[in-house]
């Protein structure tokens, strides 16, 4: 029987919450395989601790998993000198080479959208993130900081481009043949590139159609009509935008799951961040969390653990439809262990 190797980081906030969560649902799905999972401290919570956030020894253990399951991490109130947050998260991607941002929105029930239900229903997408330069490449080098300024870089590199778009159009084969590039390519030479780089890209994939719109524009056409897009690629900050309100078109960030994938390690995490405000009470949404887990299901592959990912998805797809279930920032009154308990009632 196969056996994954897992590695856990709760981090902080509402992290350790939504990750137990996932954690039962993944040991109730799991048949025909089983799971091994070791949970490692990283986030702001460590740094207070240890003075690190992600310590190079834990870096060098995580390699060594067949694969990551992370909640959420840094905290508002634990900064760095230069008045930023700890984000462990985006350390990870860049030292792991995880340049694809995976981010599946998918409306469950037309009560969970603040959209009408006729614009709503059957809101099923993907929007893919660069995760490894764009504006975040700043957070490190590029950038400058004097007392008169500040000046971040968007960096965009052939290499970068190239592998996010075909990414991008192999996902859209397994989907309905669409794949939509949202850029600034009318104002920003960066994205004038990225444009190029995604049409060279585009002629080896005919079959998938294609659309070109800028990001101003996109941030419109998704509240008006979201079940035109069926994958969509962007730079890094662009897609960190764009997934907010993405995951607002179908409940909120407790709906939005994620996935950070490389050539050789992946992490898996729900989009939002740490809420510290509702931390510690059982009223975080751990759906993204549970829907990032079966994505890492489907990530390990092999016919056992697919099916488990299918049963999850089933699973929060039969609890969700029940008007009755749910979780605060839906407007109701149903905790996470509630919600939990039911998803693993219905497996
Ligand atoms: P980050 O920049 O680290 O991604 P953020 O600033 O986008 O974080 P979040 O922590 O994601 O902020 O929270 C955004 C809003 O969504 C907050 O009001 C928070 O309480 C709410 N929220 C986030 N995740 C959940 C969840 N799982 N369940 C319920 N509400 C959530």
């Amino acid at each position: 029987m196969k056996r994954f190797s897992i590695a856990v980081l709760p981090g902080d906030g509402i992290g350790p919450e939504v990750v137990r969560a996932a954690v039962e649902v993944l040991e109730a799905a799991a048949s025909g395989f089983s799971l091994d999972c070791r949970e490692y401290s990283v986030g702001a919570g460590e740094y207070l601790e240890n003075g690190n956030p992600l310590p190079p020894e834990t870096l060098e253990a995580l390699k060594g998993h067949d694969a990551i399951l992370l909640g959420a991490m840094g905290l508002p109130s634990v900064r760095w000198p230069n008045g930023v947050e700890m984000t462990p998260q985006i350390d990870l991607r860049e030292e792991l080479d995880l340049f694809q941002g995976v981010r599946p929105i998918r409306l469950f029930h037309p009560s969970h959208s603040p959209l009408k239900p006729e614009i709503a229903e059957g809101i099923d997408f993907v929007l893919m993130r660069e995760n490894c330069e764009g504006l975040f490449a700043a957070r490190k080098k590029g950038g400058s900081r004097t007392p008169e300024g500040a000046t971040d870089v968007m960096r965009i590199t052939r290499h970068g481009a190239e592998r996010i778009c075909r990414a991008s159009f192999e996902l859209a084969r397994t989907r309905r043949r669409h794949l939509t590039l949202v850029d600034k390519a009318n104002v920003l030479p960066s994205m004038a590139f990225f444009r190029e780089v995604f049409d060279e890209v585009a002629r080896g994939y005919p079959d998938v159609g294609t659309d070109r719109v800028y990001i101003d524009a996109m941030a419109l056409f998704l509240v008006q009509d979201p079940r035109h897009f069926d994958v969509m690629v962007t730079e890094n900050m662009f897609g960190d935008i764009l997934s907010d309100l993405a995951a607002g078109l179908v409940g909120g960030m407790g709906m939005a799951p994620s996935a950070d994938i490389g050539d050789r390690y992946a992490v898996f995490q729900p989009s939002h961040g740490s809420a510290p405000t509702i931390a510690g009470k059982n009223v975080a949404n751990p759906v993204a969390t549970i829907l990032s887990a079966a994505m890492m299901l489907d990530w390990l592959g092999g016919e056992a653990a697919v099916s488990a990912a299918r049963r999850i998805e089933a699973a929060v797809t039969k609890v969700l439809s029940n008007p009755e279930i749910l979780t605060a920032d839906l407007g109701g009154s149903t905790t996470t262990t509630g919600i939990t308990d039911a998803i693993k009632a219905a497996l």
